[in-house]
């Protein structure tokens, strides 16, 4: 369906050195301005940024970096001031409502702070929601949707309402809803936010075994230095811009000149 304003036709196209086709994500020049009274607030300001496909990318940065922006923008919820994003391979500035709509519902899923399920509908009616705008049948979405329970340790609380259970069971059944559609990518915002530190780290753990598991690219917002072990990359934002990006071997030998330092171990980071 979305194939109108693919990237190139071939999808053989390089972008900074790299096949475009092994890139989940790529952001160019992505402005977001918000005009308030005489005031223009920069929330993004010209962010570059490319994701690989399975790759595990947390974006840090201080509160009001731009970090639930750049989700936004990702996410298709949000239209940048300027600049473009590609979403496997897909211009989305360039799409039309009703193609937007699909490509959100298909290819990308959702993790929130607030967890965001809906609290009249069960676990399973909430992971299995988006299987009804993609058209699968009952008995297909069940099975799927007991299936994704499964596998983030819930499939006993299947007929559970939200307010039926804990913050990180929540955020369980959100992740797994956000698994409904097999998507490209999944894109979580401050996933641990709401959550003590030891369900944090069980949630963090979850979405890393769930990137393993499913092969699925994830761009997580977080300011939460535990992720740490769990990323791939570490894309920096300040001010709307990226102030740097630091890959699995750098983090690795900053991990390493801690646990000199100080003897504590890697994993408590
Ligand atoms: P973060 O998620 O890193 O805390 P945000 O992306 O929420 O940062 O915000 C980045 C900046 O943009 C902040 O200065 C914020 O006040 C501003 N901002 C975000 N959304 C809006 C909006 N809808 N209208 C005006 N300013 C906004
Ligand atoms: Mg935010």
């Amino acid at each position: 369906m979305v194939n109108a304003v693919e990237i190139s036709g071939g999808g053989a196209a390089l972008v900074g050195g790299t096949d475009a086709s092994s890139l989940a994500v790529i952001v160019r020049g992505a402005k977001k301005y918000y005009h308030m009274g005489s005031e223009v607030v920069k929330a993004l300001d010209g962010i570059d940024l490319e994701i690989k496909r399975g790759e595990y990318v947390s974006i840090m940065g201080p509160s009001g970096s731009g970090k639930t922006t750049l989700f936004n923008v990702v996410g298709g919820l949000t239209k940048p001031t300027d600049g473009q994003v590609f979403i496997d391979k897909t211009d989305i500035s360039r799409l039309g409502p009703a193609d937007l709509a699909w490509l959100r519902c298909r290819k990308i899923g959702y993790i929130f702070q607030t967890f965001n399920l809906i609290p009249i509908m069960t676990a399973l009616q909430n992971v299995t929601l988006p299987m009804i705008f993609a058209g699968l049948d009952r008995g297909a979405r069940e099975e799927k949707g007991m299936e994704l329970l499964k596998l983030v340790g819930l499939e006993n609380r299947a007929r559970h309402k939200p307010t039926e259970l804990s913050g990180g069971q929540q955020q369980r059944v959100a992740i797994a809803r956000s698994f409904a559609n097999d998507p490209a990518i999944v894109l979580a915002d401050e996933p641990t936010g709401n959550l003590d530190l030891k369900t944090g780290m069980e949630i963090i753990k979850l979405m890393v075994d769930m990137n393993k598991a499913k092969g699925v690219t994830i761009m997580c917002n977080t300011h939460d230095l535990k992720i740490i072990n769990a990323s791939d990359r570490i894309v920096w934002v300040r001010d709307g811009r990226v102030s740097r990006i630091e890959t699995k071997d750098d983090i690795n030998i900053k991990v390493g000149e801690m646990t000199d330092r100080s003897g504590v171990a890697a994993e408590n980071l």
